[in-house]
């Protein structure tokens, strides 16, 4: 008996129709897609994308070289060497985050004492050959300073929160 209900429901493209009606049933509701890359979901202001490091105002380079982010990365992903400038100060001669390593955690960028290394809103981004995921220093310092205004508004609105 139940050979031949199966039987006659396969015949008469019972479960397509079963189907068809689910999607009729939803096809003039509003649509939850988002047309990406045209259209984007909000994001919170403590989205952790792509890192950057920071300068001050002068130009001058924020980091001075102490560790800390290195020391606290969960995922080494951090590699820092550093030297004494002729004026007596400490900065880093090697700064790199191998963001194949990195997960984003954010405990670099809490811990620095001094607002140089941050994590920004950019999660679009790719890399086409090896090595590419190393972010070196130049790399960091770039997009830190294509990105001042929008890292420093967002510290702006996420300050009640550090
Ligand atoms: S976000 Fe976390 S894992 Fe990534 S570099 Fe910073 S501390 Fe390391
Ligand atoms: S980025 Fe910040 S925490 Fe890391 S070495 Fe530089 S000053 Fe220290």
């Amino acid at each position: 008996m139940k050979s031949v209900r199966h039987f006659f429901k396969s015949f008469l493209f019972f479960e397509l129709l079963l189907g068809l009606r689910l999607t009729g049933r939803y096809l003039f509701r509003r649509k939850f897609t988002v047309q990406y890359p045209d259209e984007k979901t909000p994001m919170s202001p403590r989205f952790r994308g792509l890192h950057a490091l920071r300068r001050y105002p002068n130009g001058e380079e924020r980091c001075i070289a102490c560790k800390l982010c290195e020391a606290v990365c969960p995922a080494l992903a951090i590699t820092i060497h550093s030297e004494e400038r002729e004026d007596g100060t400490r900065r880093t001669s090697r700064y790199d985050i191998d963001l194949f390593k990195c997960i984003f955690c954010g405990f670099c960028e809490e811990a620095c004492p001094v607002d140089s290394i941050v994590e920004t809103h950019i999660f679009e981004y790719h890399f086409e050959n090896r090595g590419e995921q190393i972010m070196t220093k130049d790399k960091l310092l770039a997009i830190g300073d294509r990105f001042e205004k929008e890292i420093a508004e967002a510290r702006a609105i996420d300050a009640p929160y550090r």
